[in-house]
């Protein structure tokens, strides 16, 4: 017997789950609340589409921190060599960079999301925008459309409505309280892979807003990476930041401050700076010194100027301890709205192993409104593409049993 399933949210997660479906002969709709579909997904596109990572499974399955056990059954399913040949069957050709993460050779997500839309209505899957999920009405689906008011009652329903980050592509988590309204647990949505803000100088962001600071060491609990990151006019950004997002996060609420401890150059021993910066004529500029004798310049000198105002009267050696491990105390993470992605949201324990929510038999979830978070790095959309299929298996098997 078909049965009617409704998908409210046709972003990758939604649209994932989407696919599976048809083929155990269910009748799928998609409804989502935006013009058109994916935004999120076509943004993630514009800076080159990061779709998974190429490292060792038992490595990017422990990238999910507390979530990982129970994203693993999932992931397992639907692995990042099956999401390299899955776009591949939409059109879509992947190489792995230089630094393991896969992308599409074309660095964007339209011609991936044009192929998969049409293949999911070859499918016969319905899709449809401009209808604005609005909470229950008794054990119907409310919907706002531009054809007014629609109520829906389909024998099995996923929510696939994203977190909370750039809430004007459509994911505005509107839908926790309703969730919370029916005893489902929800944890507090906040900020993931997101920038800082510092209380910067008004001098320091006129002359360096928007300036990178390149081949940096950053450590925080997260540990140690290299890279660069971004000066912004509220503080810092970049995905050297945001590797070590969570765990600054964290300690920003759990102890009220944090640093990001930066080394200025990791590519010189604290022994040579001791000894360059004490070969400098003590008569000579601190910008001479700090140039000739540690190789800092631009940013990165006024950086120890900025946090340190009387950096030019430390000896050398307290100085090249300071450019090895120079603190940016952290006022607060940005807004979530700005963040890549939140973390946050639907409990584990208010789940199965099937994605069925407990307090309500028959509606699934999955994606980024479910209570886990993971680095940049394609793990972001390879969760939501696992979950959205695990999901849509554990829709088939509600539906067979019931
Ligand atoms: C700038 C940026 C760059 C990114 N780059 C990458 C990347 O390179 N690699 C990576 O892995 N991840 C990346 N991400 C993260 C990734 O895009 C998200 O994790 C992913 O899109 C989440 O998928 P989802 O299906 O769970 O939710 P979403 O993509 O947010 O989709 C949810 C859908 O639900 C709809 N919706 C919400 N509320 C309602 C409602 N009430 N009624 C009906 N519909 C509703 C929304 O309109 C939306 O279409 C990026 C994110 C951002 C913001």
């Amino acid at each position: 017997m078909t049965k009617t399933i409704a998908i409210i949210g046709g972003g990758p997660a939604g649209l994932m789950a989407a696919e599976v479906l048809p083929a155990a002969g269910h009748a799928v709709t998609v409804y989502d609340a935006m013009p058109t579909l994916a935004r999120k997904f076509l943004l993630a596109g514009k800076s080159g589409l990061n779709i998974t990572h190429s490292e060792d499974f038992s490595r990017f399955s422990a990238r999910f921190g507390r979530s990982s056990p129970r994203l693993h059954a999932a992931l397992e399913a639907f692995t990042p060599d099956d999401v390299r040949a899955w776009a591949a069957g939409l059109g879509t050709e992947t190489f792995i960079g230089t630094s393991g993460r896969v992308f599409p050779t074309a660095m964007k997500a339209s011609p991936l999301l044009r192929a998969w839309l049409r293949r999911l209505e070859a499918q016969g899957v319905q899709l449809k925008t401009r209808h604005r999920w609005t909470g229950w009405n008794g054990d119907g689906y409310r919907f706002e459309t531009p054809e007014g008011p629609l109520t829906v009652r389909p024998d099995a329903t996923l929510l696939a409505l994203g977190g909370a980050s750039w809430p004007r592509l459509g994911s505005d988590a509107a839908w926790v309280p309703w969730l919370q309204e029916h005893d489902i647990a929800v944890h507090d949505l906040q900020p993931a892979n997101c920038g800082f803000d510092v209380a910067w100088s008004d001098v320091f962001v006129e002359r360096f807003a928007g300036a990178p600071l390149k081949s940096v060491a950053t450590t925080s609990d997260a540990g140690t990476f290299q890279g660069e990151f971004v000066v912004s006019k509220h503080g810092i950004e970049g995905s050297l930041v945001y590797a070590h997002s969570a765990a600054l996060r964290d300690r920003l609420t759990r102890d009220g401050n944090a640093a990001l401890i930066v080394d200025l150059m990791p590519g010189r021993s604290i022994e040579r700076l001791v000894r360059d910066l004490a070969r400098q004529d003590a008569k000579a500029s601190f910008s001479n010194r700090l140039r000739k004798g540690a190789g800092l310049d631009g940013v990165k000198a006024a950086l120890v100027r900025e946090l340190q105002p009387d950096a030019n009267r430390m000896a050398p050696d307290a100085l090249a301890r300071l450019i090895k491990a120079l603190p940016i105390p952290l006022v607060r993470p940005r807004p979530i709205a700005e963040a890549i992605s939140s973390a946050g949201g639907i409990a584990w324990d208010a789940i199965d192993e099937r994605y069925m929510l407990a307090a309500r038999p028959g509606l699934f979830a999955a994606g980024e409104m479910l209570d886990w978070e993971a680095p940049t790095g394609g793990y972001l959309l390879t969760a939501c593409f696992a979950t959205g299929r695990a999901a849509a298996r554990g829709m088939i098997s509600h539906l067979e049993n019931r």
